[in-house]
Formats: structure tokens, C-alpha cells, sequence
């Protein structure tokens, strides 16, 4: 399974989701524009084992703001979105604002709607994105995408009921493998977040799971085995909430 992939953005897409549809169980295929998730959608052949959401990267509202509205009318018609949220380091600070009122706009929809399901972007930003999610408490439920903030962060947004997605990209720092070692058990699962994260110079594939698990069993001290049911139970729970009970009903392997 994979709670965080670009699918769309590899060089050899199509072959990419191919292997993806037939070796996982589950695959979300975030984008990062309501354009690109409009092309995708009509790109791919629909498979009932990976969801195809729409969102609006922080890293390029510069030049899709203007996308807002099509993003918010996709929005009634998806259970999940993402990849939304902010990003707060310098080398965006001069669209911040833009990326607030968009990340804004969009909790609120989702609350007006009775709920989704969110991939997150926080980097440098996680106050924020806790903040604006405190605002509209019907959100539904986020899920925090390689999570690079504070121990205090960390606690925080527990506390505030997210999730974690989680990618062997995280274990390339020591930062990020002390983060890994603190993160709620129950409400970790895995994410590949290729092609943009790498793993030893190469892409991160979809079907990563089974190295996240053993890495995270590293940091937890349990057998891999023992990591890999946690990210299993886990992930049934999610997509629960996502509900979209066609995508719970595949085993593992499952075409
Ligand atoms: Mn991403």
C-alpha cells in the first residue's frame, strides 16, 4: 500500500501504475494541480485499488492559483485530497499568503462538505496547518505527509488527532529517524512520495511498503513482521475513513 505517490509524475508513468494497480492493495496517487488531476483522470484507466485525488502543491500556487475554484468544485466529488497544504521555508515565503488562503479555502470546503480525508504538506509550516485545521474542527481527517517538524510539533498534532504518512526517504536524516521513533503507532502508514523522494539516488517506487516497515521497525524496536501488521491495521483503518469501502475489500497482492 502507498498513501502518498505522484504517480502521474514519474518519466515512465503509465508502466509505473501498471506494476502499482497490480503489486499493491491500495495505491493514492495525489497530484499537484486540479488541471493535472483532471489530465490524470482522463489519462489513466481507472482501477478500483488506487484513488486519484485533486489538490494544489504549496510549492507552485505562484502559478495555479487561479485553479482554486475548479479545485474546490472537485472537491464535492472525491472522498481524499491532497497533496494541499503550506510550506513555510524561505524559498517560499514569497507566496505564503497566497498558500494560506488557498490551504484555507480548502479546509473550509472540506468541513462544509461533512468531511474528507487530507494529504498534508507542512514543511516549516506545521503551526499553521494545525491552526487552520483547529479552525474548521469538521474537517475530517488529516494525514500528515513526511513529517518534518518538532518533537513539540510532533505532540501537538497527535494530540490533534492526525495521521502520518511515512516513506524511507524520512530515514535518510537523523533528524528524521528520531521523528520516525515518536510517531503514534496506530496512526502511521506508509507512502512512497516518488519520484520526488529517493532512496539511494533513485526514485522511491510505489511499492515500497515492505522497506518502510523494516526501517520503522528498526526505530521501534519490534520485528519487521511486527511493523508491517501495524502499517496493515493501520491502513484498514484509513481507508475506512476515507470511506471507500471498494478500495478495503482487495487483499494484499489483489489485482
Ligand atoms: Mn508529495
Amino acid at each position: 500500500m502507498d498513501f502518498h505517490c505522484h504517480l502521474d509524475l514519474y518519466p515512465n508513468a503509465r508502466e509505473v501504475y501498471k506494476e502499482a494497480c497490480r503489486r499493491n492493495s491500495f495505491t493514492w496517487l495525489v497530484t499537484t494541480s486540479p488541471k493535472a488531476f483532471a489530465a490524470s483522470s482522463r489519462a489513466l484507466v481507472p482501477s478500483s485499488n488506487v484513488l486519484i485525488t485533486p489538490g494544489l502543491h504549496p510549492e507552485i500556487v505562484h502559478e495555479r492559483a487561479q485553479e482554486l475554484d475548479l479545485l474546490l468544485e472537485q472537491i464535492t466529488t472525491v472522498p481524499a485530497i491532497g497533496e494541499v497544504g503550506l510550506d513555510g521555508s524561505s524559498r517560499f515565503q514569497a507566496t505564503y499568503d497566497v498558500q494560506r488562503r488557498i490551504f484555507s479555502a480548502v479546509v473550509a470546503r472540506c468541513e462544509c462538505l461533512g468531511g474528507r480525508v487530507l494529504s498534508i504538506h507542512s514543511r516549516q509550516a506545521v503551526k499553521d496547518v494545525l491552526a487552520e485545521l483547529n479552525l474548521h474542527p469538521q474537517f475530517g481527517t488529516a494525514v500528515l505527509h513526511w513529517f518534518t517538524g518538532t518533537s513539540s510539533e510532533l505532540k501537538a498534532a497527535e494530540a490533534q488527532g492526525c495521521w502520518f504518512s511515512v516513506g524511507p526517504a524520512m530515514f535518510n536524516s537523523n533528524s528524521g529517524r528520531a521523528l520516525a521513533a515518536k510517531l503514534p503507532r496506530e496512526r502511521v502508514v506508509p507512502e512512497s512520495d516518488g519520484p520526488f523522494a529517493k532512496l539511494e539516488g533513485q526514485p522511491v517506487m510505489p511499492w515500497s511498503m515492505d522497506v518502510t516497515a523494516a526501517l520503522l521497525a528498526d526505530a521501534w524496536g519490534v520485528t519487521s513482521d511486527s511493523a508491517m501488521n501495524i502499517l496493515e491495521q493501520n491502513s484498514i483503518r484509513l481507508l475506512k475513513l476515507i470511506q471507500a469501502p471498494q478500495l478495503v475489500k482487495h487483499g494484499p497482492g489483489a489485482p
